[in-house]
Parts: structure tokens; C-alpha cells; sequence
């Protein structure tokens, strides 16, 4: 079958590997139709991760079921399935829970799994013709209708963009009339912001510094706030003030937000010097914003083992300095972590399928698999207007 491999720092092919088959009788194989291109994925890329070559990527794939194991009984030969991200087993102590993303079977010894990500395991990934799904009736997740019909593109959002952006708006507890902020306009972070509108926030802020990406915010309804044109935090506050309608005693003292998103994680910008790296820039700036009593969700991602570590502020072993007195004197919870899978997947399913929902809206690329290391190359340089890419098999 034909993958996308990892070979070298920012070096990716497409090459001929083995093809996915059944190893285990709760196994299934998927025929991949769409992949998408992950933010994620370049942490791998940009060689910071410890990525192995010859590794399989992609962890977000659709497609319909080609083999089935002795073992499998929910999923059946030509079913059409999303795999979410983080893979679990369904029945042990977290899973049966709800906490898929910490499932204690998948990856024995450790806490989680997913496909093609350095440390969860041995799982190749779904930016290939086919996929290998371990403990099938719990991973895929069935869907309606036919590939290239018109939600091809919302359910491979399905996988992980949109669950981790409805995730980071249950970690930040987003409630209706919230005011919200989302940091970090790429796709997660986009879908964070779309998802907080669905739940019925009054004001959605969304924080970038890349055109295309801060027009796609404003085009789904967001406020765009570009931090080339200064502190993010007073901008904020100063179109908070700006607003019209009559204020409860001391609400002037709450001019910043309830909820806040960090949807950037570890690679954030240090504002003062664009081109470096700071992983303490969002945390500080949402410590800076957040209300007393209001929450924060942290689901950018933070890594244990950075190869290369930002100069100031970064760490080999992700230990960051953070505004923790800040955080406690205003009574703020924070929430951290990836998205458990199980919690969200059909409930989005749902919301795609009654037409409340369209998150393809995000979607600003369509390529081919073996275009991938052009794809990835310019996703990796921020050229092009890429908000996300989606790979049509
Ligand atoms: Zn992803
Ligand atoms: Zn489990």
C-alpha cells in the first residue's frame, strides 16, 4: 500500500510499506478515503518529538471497513467508520469511565495510545490506503452515507481537529453567554471557537497572527485579534469595553473573559520576538485575562520530551514556569489534556448530520496522497493560507 513515511527531519515520502492487515481478532482494516493533515503531525515533522523514521503517519482518517476480525461484532465489511485519534479499548477502569484518551489496555505500561505519534504507541497511522484498527468496536465510530458524499469532510474532522476543539470548550466549561477566548486560529483552535458558539457563548475572541487564519475566524463569526497590532489582552479588554447594554455592581472589574483556550500548546510565539518560542506566551497572556472564578481549557499540545527546547522559558521535559499565585488568587480552574474520544464522537456525528454543524467550513486544502511532501512542507512554513489540509485518497 501507498504511505506517507517519515524519513528525516522535515523530510516525508510517499513509498510502498506493507499492507495494513488483521493481527489480532479484534482487529479491523480500514480503506482509507480521507486523511487530513494535522498541526500535530508536525511536531513530528519538525523533528521534535523523537519520531522514528519510517514511520506511518496521519491520525485522522475515514473510510470504509475492508476486513474484519474473528473477534469484531458492532462493525461489519463495508461499514463507512471515522477513527478517532487516541485509541482505547473501551472497558477498562478509564474507559468505562469515559476517560478514552487515558485507556490503560492500548498501549500496555502506559497511560493512552494513538495512531503514529511517538510514546502511544505502535499503531501506523491513516495517511496511507489502509489502516490497521485495534479493538474495532471501539474505534470506529459508524457513520451514514458514502465516501465523497457532502460530510466527507465533517466526519475526517471527527477523528481529531473537532473533537479536540469541543474538548478544550468542556475542559474551559464554556456555558451559554459565556465570553470566550480562543488562542491559536489554526484548526483545532478554530473548531474550539465554533464549538463555544454552539454552546451558546455571547462573545468568541479569536487570537492569531496569520491573515488567512484570522479572516476564517471572522468569517465564522468570530472577533479576530492579531497580535501584530499589540497585546492581545488589552485589545481584548478594550472591545469588552467598548460594548453596549447596562452592567451589573462591579462587572467593570470582569473586562476580561470567563473562558479561555489555549489551542496553540508548547511551539507559542514569545510576542515580543516572533520568531522565537516561548511555551509560557498563551498561558501567561490567559492568567492575564481570565476573570476571577472564570476557567481556562489547555488543549495545545505539551510534550515530556522536546528535542529542542525554546532558549528562554522552554524545557527539555516540558516543566514550564506558569502564573500558578495569579490562577489561584483568582480562583480560576484549569483544565488540561487530550480529548477523550468516546465523550464526544457520536454527539458530533449528530450535530453534522442534523445540519446544526459544519466544520468543514475550516477546510482550505484538498490534495492527493502522494502530494503529501509538498503539503507538508509549506503547511510547516505557514505559506500558502493553509488552514487545514485534507487528503482526498
Ligand atoms: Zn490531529
Ligand atoms: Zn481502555
Amino acid at each position: 500500500m501507498r504511505a506517507v513515511v517519515f524519513k528525516a527531519t522535515r523530510e516525508v515520502a510517499v513509498e510502498d510499506v506493507p499492507d495494513a492487515r488483521v493481527e489480532r481478532d479484534d482487529d479491523v482494516v480500514v480503506r482509507v478515503t480521507s486523511s487530513a493533515l494535522c498541526g500535530t503531525d508536525l511536531h513530528m515533522y519538525d523533528g521534535r518529538t523523537g519520531a522514528a523514521p519510517g514511520t506511518v503517519l496521519g491520525h485522522e482518517g475515514l473510510g470504509i471497513v475492508e476486513d474484519v476480525g474473528r473477534a469484531v461484532h458492532r462493525v461489519q465489511r463495508g461499514d463507512r467508520v471515522v477513527l478517532p485519534a487516541h485509541i482505547y479499548c473501551g472497558v477498562c477502569f478509564n474507559c468505562a469511565r469515559g476517560d478514552s484518551a487515558a485507556c490503560l489496555r492500548v498501549h500496555p505500561g502506559h497511560v493512552g495510545g494513538a495512531y503514529a505519534m511517538p510514546g502511544m504507541g505502535p499503531f501506523r497511522g491513516s495517511q496511507a490506503e489502509l489502516v490497521r484498527v485495534p479493538f474495532a468496536d471501539a474505534n470506529c465510530v459508524v457513520l451514514p452515507g458514502a465516501p465523497g458524499d457532502e460530510h466527507e469532510d465533517d466526519f475526517v474532522l471527527i477523528a481529531d481537529a473537532w473533537v479536540t476543539g469541543w474538548h478544550a470548550t468542556e475542559l474551559a466549561g464554556v456555558r451559554a453567554a459565556d465570553s470566550v477566548v480562543v488562542f491559536g486560529a489554526g484548526a483545532v483552535g478554530l473548531l474550539a471557537a465554533y464549538s463555544a458558539l454552539l454552546r451558546g457563548a455571547s462573545e468568541v475572541y479569536s487570537v492569531d497572527l496569520i491573515d488567512e487564519r484570522l479572516d476564517k475566524a471572522a468569517e465564522l463569526g468570530f472577533v479576530p485579534v492579531d497580535v501584530r497590532q499589540g497585546d492581545p489582552v488589552e485589545q481584548i479588554r478594550e472591545l469588552r469595553r467598548a460594548r453596549p447594554g447596562t452592567r451589573l455592581p462591579g462587572e467593570e472589574e470582569m473586562g476580561g473573559v470567563m473562558a479561555g483556550i489555549d489551542a496553540v500548546g508548547f511551539q507559542a510565539r514569545d510576542r515580543r520576538h516572533p520568531d522565537r518560542e516561548d511555551p509560557r506566551q498563551v498561558i501567561n497572556d490567559l492568567a492575564r485575562l481570565v476573570n476571577p472564578t472564570g476557567r481556562l481549557g489547555i488543549a495545545g499540545v505539551f510534550t515530556t520530551t522536546d528535542a529542542a527546547p525554546a532558549p528562554e522559558g522552554g524545557h527539555a521535559d516540558g516543566a514550564l514556569q506558569v502564573p500558578w499565585a495569579a490562577l489561584f488568587n483568582k480562583g480560576v480552574t484549569v483544565g488540561f489534556g487530550r480529548t477523550h474520544d468516546r465523550r464526544y464522537t457520536t454527539h458530533l456525528r449528530d450535530l453534522i448530520i442534523s445540519g446544526r454543524a459544519r466544520p468543514s467550513q475550516i477546510v482550505t486544502h484538498y490534495e492527493s496522497l502522494e502530494n503529501a511532501p509538498s503539503i507538508y512542507d509549506r503547511f510547516d512554513r505557514r505559506v500558502d493560507g493553509i488552514v487545514k489540509a485534507v487528503f482526498h485518497h
